[in-house]
């Protein structure tokens, strides 16, 4: 049992979300169930784990900000079953969400410390997903095709591995730009080609590029 304030804290945190405009009640519900204090590791920042904040979870990393979370898990829009490739792991908090929507999560980490440090915790959280050491930006060629993609790293550019790697009619929700701030993009794969709408400005830790595996 977790201590009660815990519980109204997550709850007001729904209601901050809900304000700041996530219409979406099924994603709301979802973040409602899982436990972000799980994932916010330093002691430090535990007792701000439900304000609607991005935290340092080590190797210069961020878990993203609840609201940016919510965000991208609305623009998915996931049907149970669909299986979903999420571009950097890091805590696991989003691999979370993207669970208790009922998606089948394979996600990419590219620091190897972060890796080992979230594969045993959703292990022991009881969140089920298919989790890999590597680089973002190759994909899981392996695994492929997916029904949706997310990437929670800022890209320099759209990578086209990625966009092979959609279905027909699969979408991706990437936060495009070099700088401290990027333009969140929504990336449709028809059988004619690919659309793309901008869909806000965030700021994320960037998607890093030429590391050795
Ligand atoms: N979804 C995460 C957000 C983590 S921040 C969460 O909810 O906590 C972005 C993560 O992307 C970092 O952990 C970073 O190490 C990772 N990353 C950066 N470049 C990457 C790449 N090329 N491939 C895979 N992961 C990458």
């Amino acid at each position: 049992m977790e201590a009660p304030f815990l519980t109204g804290k997550r709850k007001h945190l729904i209601d901050t979300l809900r304000k700041a405009g996530i219409s979406n009640e099924i994603v709301l519900d979802a973040m409602l169930r899982v436990k972000r204090h799980l994932f916010v590791n330093d002691s430090a920042f535990m007792e701000h784990a439900y304000d609607n904040k991005a935290f340092q979870i080590g190797c210069g990393q961020t878990i993203s900000a609840p609201y940016t979370v919510a965000f991208q898990s609305m623009l998915l829009d996931i049907k149970r079953g669909e299986k979903i490739l999420e571009i950097g792991t890091g805590s696991g908090y989003q691999t979370a969400v993207l669970i208790e929507l009922g998606a089948k999560v394979f996600s990419i980490e590219r620091q190897k410390e972060l890796y080992d440090k979230t594969k045993p915790l959703l292990q022991k959280l009881n969140y089920k997903a298919m989790l890999y050491y590597g680089d973002g930006y190759k994909g899981l060629p392996l695994e492929a095709p997916f029904n949706k993609i997310i990437v929670t790293a800022g890209a320099p550019y759209i990578p086209n591995e990625l966009i092979s790697q959609l279905k027909p009619n699969g979408i991706m929700i990437i936060p495009v730009g070099d700088g401290a701030e990027q333009k969140m993009k929504l990336v449709h794969k028809s059988l004619t080609g690919i659309t793309t709408t901008e869909v806000g400005d965030f700021k994320f830790v960037p998607m890093l590029k030429n590391r050795q595996f």
